[in-house]
């Protein structure tokens, strides 16, 4: 269990990381980006539940906060998740794969170019 002096140093940590990323998604794009996936987790498709932002590509493995990567996730699935590859977490969880991948992909490409759709 991390004392709270050190859950402070991750969180600091974390923070600039995502800094250093360059992460610029605003309050309106995360407004599109729920509204895309309708308010349900992208993952697991829980409706009515609290929804975080989670990286499709998580910030360790060079992912950012950005229209295209950040997906809505209930908490449960945003825990599991953490920074593992996406594809094979979904897997090992026997969730929808192909399934995500394919919306993810139109509404990402969606809320990047709304003259495409
Ligand atoms: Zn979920």
């Amino acid at each position: 269990m991390a004392t709270s002096a050190r859950r402070t140093r991750i969180a600091r940590r974390r923070v600039a990381r995502v800094r250093a990323s360059g992460s610029d998604l605003t309050a309106t794009e995360w407004g599109a980006i729920l509204g895309a996936w309708k308010a349900r987790c992208a993952y697991c498709h829980a409706d009515g539940v609290a929804l975080q932002k989670d990286c499709v590509l998580a910030i360790s493995r060079g992912g950012r906060y950005t229209v295209d990567n950040v997906v809505p996730a209930c908490r449960s699935c945003n825990a599991s998740k953490c920074n593992e590859e996406v594809v094979s977490w979904l897997r090992r969880r026997r969730l929808d794969e192909s399934g995500f991948m394919l919306r993810w992909a139109l509404i990402s490409r969606a809320l990047r170019d709304p003259d495409l759709v």
